[in-house]
């Protein structure tokens, strides 16, 4: 019988990929370093999900709960893994729960870090209570709280959402798109419009990039049906006149600047390399890709792959990712760790 699969990170990737090797007959390992698998929708508490609609508790919940369910996956929850070392059919790893497991391969789908918006003090995060972030208010209407300014809990009769928080920002060293932020914003923008019909939301963009099918479903739908109102333009600053919040910059379509009064200002935040990458790639003796995410070996002949033989990767530890393409490279790297431990069978 072949050794385990060690999967590190208990997200949708890492989910996918421990349920197509269990549905094999593949034995698991997961390592999760939080006290709860299903990674970041569940827990940073998102809401309903682009492009289903679906509440994340109930789509990645039932994820969660089909491999806690599978006997053949052990989960360990508060543990990382310490040292790592051997060949592809004969790992070995040193957890840090004190044991020691082998694993035929290994899949990381260790994830990313959300922004940290402190990085961006000139858009009033930190300052102002009433600044926060897409995940705040994620969180305001998955709990049923709905969205409130958090100083007093007023309902916001205007509020706005700033776009590319923590990406496209060559000045704080974030060059790339994150991907989804445009996409969840209309979202989150129709989801306040719809719970709060009076309040005005404006959404201050660079360039949309609600990509491929959400054109329609999400930029058009917003404006069209939900009155959503996009600037497109360049933020100066969020300062306060003690009392609304106040967004100044430039309106780059008619070259003038605006500045206009708010109740509550979102920041759109976007997807960084998950802090602990130094130390996987260190642990796991693997490459970082040039923006500090772990580096595919092939983007096509040989997808999952990385720079070490046995060791996949899949998800947002690539880079940012949608939650349904994290969920196919976990399948991906489940059938790339397979074919290892297939060309491998009786390594000691
Ligand atoms: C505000 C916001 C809203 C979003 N909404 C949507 C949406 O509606 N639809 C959509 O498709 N996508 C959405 N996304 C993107 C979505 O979050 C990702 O696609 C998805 O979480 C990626 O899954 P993953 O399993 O690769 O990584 P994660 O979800 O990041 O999971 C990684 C897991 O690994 C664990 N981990 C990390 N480091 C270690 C370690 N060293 N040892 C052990 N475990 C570790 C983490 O605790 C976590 O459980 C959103 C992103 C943001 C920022
Ligand atoms: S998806 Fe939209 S908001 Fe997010 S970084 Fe890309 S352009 Fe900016």
């Amino acid at each position: 019988m072949s050794k385990p699969v060690l999967i590190v990170g208990g997200g949708p990737a890492g989910l996918s990929a421990a349920h197509a090797l269990a549905s094999v007959g593949q034995s698991v390992v997961m390592v999760e370093k939080e006290d709860r698998l299903g990674g970041a929708p569940i827990l940073s508490g998102y809401a309903k999900l682009i492009p289903s609609g679906e509440w994340a508790r109930d789509a990645i919940g039932s994820m969660v709960a089909r491999v806690e369910q599978n006997a053949l996956v052990e989960a360990r929850l508060n543990c990382q893994v310490n040292e790592f070392s051997g060949a592809p059919g004969k790992f070995q790893a040193q957890l840090s729960d004190g044991s020691k497991i082998e694993a035929g391969a290994t899949i990381l789908t260790t994830g990313f870090t959300h922004f940290d918006s402190i990085n961006k003090p000139e858009w009033g995060f930190g300052t102002y209570d009433d600044v926060v972030t897409t995940t705040q208010v994620e969180q305001m209407i998955s709990t049923g709280g709905g969205v409130r300014c958090p100083s007093d809990g007023r309902k916001p009769e205007r509020v706005a959402i700033l776009l590319c928080v923590g990406s496209r920002d060559r000045q704080i060293g974030r060059e790339w798109c994150s991907k989804v932020c445009c996409t969840v914003s209309a979202n989150l923008a129709m989801e306040i419009r719809e719970e709060l019909p009076d309040c005005h939301v404006y959404i201050y963009y660079m360039d949309i990039r609600t990509y491929g099918l959400y054109e329609d479903l999400y930029y058009w739908k917003s404006q069209e049906e939900f009155r959503v109102k996009y600037i497109k333009a360049r933020i100066a600053e969020v300062t306060s006149d003690g009392q609304r919040l106040i967004v100044k910059g430039e309106d780059t379509l008619v070259k003038r600047p605006i500045t206009i009064p708010f109740d509550m200002v979102v920041h759109a935040i976007g997807m960084d390399p998950n802090v602990d990458n130094m130390k996987l790639g260190a642990i796991f003796d693997v490459d970082l890709e040039s923006h500090g995410h772990i580096g595919r070996g092939s983007n096509y002949s040989a997808l999952a792959t990385t720079s070490r033989a046995g060791v996949f990767v899949a998800g947002a530890a690539t880079g940012p990712e949608t939650i349904d393409d994290s969920i196919s490279q976990g399948q991906a790297a489940a059938m790339a760790a397979l074919a290892t431990l297939n060309q491998n069978i009786g390594a000691a």
